[in-house]
């Protein structure tokens, strides 16, 4: 199970960085300024970008968490959905995975 500090190391930091910037992001929606139409419009579209990045940084923070129940439980690399053993290249790559490429492509 020593092989698997570094890794919860991994997934610590990365979660913080992600707390921080959804924190950053969801203040920068809350800045509601007045603005002339056309100053809307990339007001707007500015928005759902901020948004894509709070979608993505949450989906990614909840399998960091669930990685790290994991981790905890002995069942790290393990696929939630069929069980099988994760490649490790996979998880090299996406230590936060939660699901085998062949589930995940599903
Ligand atoms: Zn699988």
């Amino acid at each position: 199970m020593d092989d698997h500090k570094h890794i919860r190391d991994t997934l610590l930091t990365r979660k913080q960085a992600l707390g921080e910037r959804i924190s950053s992001v969801k203040a920068d929606l809350a800045q509601q300024r007045p603005a002339d139409f056309s100053e809307q419009v990339t007001e707007r579209e500015n928005e759902d970008v901020l948004k894509a990045i709070q979608q993505e940084s949450e989906k990614e923070l909840a399998s960091i968490n669930r990685a790290l129940v994991k981790i905890d439980d002995g069942e790290y690399g393990i696929c939630d959905r069929c069980g099988r053993q994760i490649a490790a290249a996979r998880l090299k790559a996406l230590p936060y995975t939660t699901l085998c490429v062949e589930c995940a492509d599903q």
